[in-house]
């Protein structure tokens, strides 16, 4: 957690202040500021009061920090159930940013989309940057409109599989300034995406309602294009060289082995 309650007020840790409250569960938590994580604070019996809580990095706290202050490590409240949890960031129009860097199994992921609703996950895939950039090529990799939609056949060769059933948007963070962004519904079996840089994402985000962050309107009009495209094959294996063609097959057969 970078925040804790001191006397009614919002703390980060740091070596003067050695306790302070957990906002959610109203504990004594500790500074912790040694050399080797990042400045936290740790509740004092050691277990998290939240378990959907990760141990923070400096990718967490650097894609935090993006964000005012009062829009970060948000508590959530479920009226009807009682639950509570503390939302990465909240925006001022109501969208909940997970910052997620380790591994999360299904059932937690669909239990937080369900309890958030109108979640993005921002997902720390710097480990897979080096297979997306061997593997990103025209084919695999389709850009499809001048709002840089992209679709792809094959999601398994670029984007960490984990990620690409989820009923939210997921954004992959390869460390690069562009964010590709792969969207819940898919399109005769092609996953559909949307590629941003980290500064426009971060503006619109701010600014625009859930709905409106990947122009959801666009994206329809775009995918009726697509669903064209896809109607008229003949006509793309004509313009398709061979070399190309070649790619596409060695691309089908490599989805093969990462199926086996
Ligand atoms: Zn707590």
């Amino acid at each position: 957690m970078k925040y804790a309650l001191l006397n009614g007020k919002i703390v980060e840790p740091n070596k003067n202040i050695k306790k302070a409250i957990c906002p959610l569960c109203g504990e004594i938590v500790i500074s912790k500021c040694g050399k080797i994580k990042i400045f936290h604070w740790a509740h004092k019996s050691k277990q998290n009061c939240d378990p959907w809580q990760e141990n923070e990095t400096e990718w967490h706290r650097n894609w935090k920090n993006n964000f005012p202050k009062e829009c970060q490590e948000v508590i959530m409240f479920d009226e009807n159930t009682g639950e509570k949890h503390i939302a990465d960031v909240k925006t001022k129009t109501d969208i909940i940013l997970e910052f997620q860097h380790s591994y999360i199994n299904t059932n937690e992921q669909c239990s937080r989309e369900k309890f958030y609703k109108n979640v993005i996950w921002i997902v720390d895939a710097n480990k897979s940057y080096n297979n997306f950039i061997k593997n990103k090529n025209d084919i695999t990799l389709k850009l499809f409109s001048k709002e840089k939609y992209f679709y792809t056949m094959y999601p398994l060769l670029l984007f960490p599989q984990k990620w690409l059933d989820s009923r939210s948007y997921v954004i992959f963070d390869f460390g690069i300034d562009d964010l590709y962004c792969i969207f819940p519904q898919k399109v005769n079996f092609k996953t559909i995406g949307m590629c941003m840089s980290k500064h426009e994402f971060i503006e619109k985000i701010q600014k625009q309602k859930y709905e409106k962050i990947f122009n959801q309107e666009n994206i329809e009009q775009s995918l009726n294009n697509l669903n064209n495209e896809s109607l008229s094959v003949n006509k793309y294996m004509a313009n398709t060289s061979v070399k190309q063609i070649e790619t596409e097959l060695e691309t089908i057969e490599q989805l093969n082995l990462f199926k086996i």
